[in-house]
């Protein structure tokens, strides 16, 4: 009945409250005010909450949930795998049916040569793998002194030490005050000074002034998120990415590509990368490749880092108990058949057109609505005060997070970012499934 539902929800705010200590969340105000929403169920583009109330779910959750909710193929393929054998090891050669086909798909989706796997739980844990792969094929070419970093402003790489590291959002960097030392952080989509025009104003601070200055001998790898998400979903100009890949080639760096949000079909082709074909030599994938239905992220390698791994007669001292999980590999697989099967990468892009024609429509009816961007189902809108004027927010007006509260009072989740002086961004990144009449709605 409705009144033992109630009170069902109050104990479990009290419990949470109690108990539950949350992933980037406020925990003062946490522990006095309890959970903001319980969810319960979810179908397509849709979730409700214990209250029965139904909200869309413009975001994708956390950007991963790309398939939708209450996909039950998923369900079922999870229930099979766990039934005969959820898990098993993949240390010392073990190995499963699962985690190898799946290995094989990716690659054959993976653009050029990136022809084997590294499986992780996550993104932090992949990128965490990517710079230690990096370290290690450097220390196997003979040059160990190539262990440094370099990432972008706004960059979000994750939270374990080293991906932390890499983001650049300040609350993420300084939080415990964790960190290695050898990352820094380069002014992002600087195209020409990257291609080594040192009459650009913008030369000091960009990545090849970086290099120049650090000794491109002391660098393994620089790491960039093809289109940046959680820092407010910033699209790089065309040959940005071809530049930096030509200046890792030119100077001996491995190019990561920190695929987690961008990783199968988001942008409206399978990896964010072939938008402007580039092959990375790691990529690092999470999120979309299970649609979040089970934990699971990993490293795609090319294959001159695979064949120079190999000659290696010691044993590779790194991996997670969940890597090549078998049940988490087989949701991903059939993630993967689906995504193929429904031409879910097709209809991001075509869906990217119906959320241009709705961003118009918003700017045309809001003078606070003045930037707008999407790439495939990635995409954002910038506030300004005046969109006539572009006359940005004071500093002290929280526009993103008031928009964002009365998104969520009329039912619609959407992504308040707030990044430097007075940029006001919200991010909008609906499940992949979503159709023309969702979006208008
Ligand atoms: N990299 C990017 C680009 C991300 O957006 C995220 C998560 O949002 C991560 C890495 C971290 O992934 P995880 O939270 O699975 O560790």
């Amino acid at each position: 009945s409705l009144s033992m539902n109630q009170s069902r929800i109050q104990e479990l705010a009290e419990l949470d409250k109690k108990y539950f200590l949350h992933p980037t969340t406020a925990p003062k105000t946490h522990a006095e005010e309890g959970p903001k929403i319980m969810f319960s169920e979810g179908k397509g583009i849709f979730v409700n909450d214990m209250n029965g109330d139904s909200y869309i779910d413009g975001v994708s959750m956390l950007w991963n949930v790309n398939l939708g909710h209450g996909q039950l193929e998923l369900a079922e393929t999870a229930k099979e795998q766990m039934s005969k054998l959820a898990y098993s090891s993949s240390f010392i050669g073990y190995s499963n049916e699962p985690a190898v086909r799946l290995a094989e798909k990716l690659v054959s989706l993976a653009p050029g040569d990136l022809n084997s796997v590294f499986y992780t739980s996550g993104g932090s844990e992949a990128n965490d793998t990517a710079f230690k792969l990096a370290r290690f094929y450097w220390e196997l070419k003979g040059k160990p002194q190539k262990r440094k970093f370099i990432a972008l402003e706004d960059a979000y790489h994750g939270v374990t030490i080293a991906a932390q590291t890499a983001t650049s959002i300040p609350n993420f960097h300084t939080f415990s005050n964790s960190g290695i030392s050898d990352v820094f952080h380069a002014k992002p989509h600087l195209t020409n000074c990257e291609l080594g025009d040192k009459s650009d104003p913008n030369y000091e601070g960009c990545i090849r002034d970086i290099i120049e200055k650090e000794g491109a001998d002391t660098i393994a790898g620089i790491i960039m998120e093809p289109i940046q998400g959680s820092g407010g979903v910033h699209i790089p100009p065309d040959g940005y990415l071809q530049a930096v890949r030509e200046l890792c080639d030119e100077l001996g760096i491995l190019f990561i590509a920190d695929e987690v949000i961008t990783g199968f079909g988001r942008t409206g082709l399978m990896f964010g990368v072939e938008n402007w074909d580039v092959v990375p030599d790691l990529l690092c994938f999470a999120k979309g490749v299970t649609s979040g239905y089970a934990q699971l992220g990993g490293v795609l390698i090319r294959q001159h880092i695979r064949d120079t791994i190999v000659q290696y007669e010691g044993v590779l001292s790194h991996g997670f108990t969940y890597s090549g999980h078998a049940t988490a590999c087989a949701v991903a697989l059939k993630n993967i058949e689906i995504i193929e099967r429904d031409n879910i990468v097709v209809n991001a892009k075509m869906m990217e057109q119906e959320l241009k024609k709705g961003f118009e429509y918003l700017k045309s009816k809001h003078p606070m609505v003045t930037k707008t961007r999407a790439i495939g189902l990635l995409s954002a809108i910038e506030l300004y005060e005046n969109s006539d004027t572009n006359k940005p927010f004071d500093i002290s007006v929280k526009a993103t997070a008031q928009v964002g509260e009365e998104c969520f009072k009329r039912k619609l989740m959407i992504r308040p970012i707030r990044v430097g002086e007075g940029k006001n961004i919200i991010a909008i990144a609906p499940p992949l499934v979503i159709n023309k009449q969702e979006i208008e709605q």
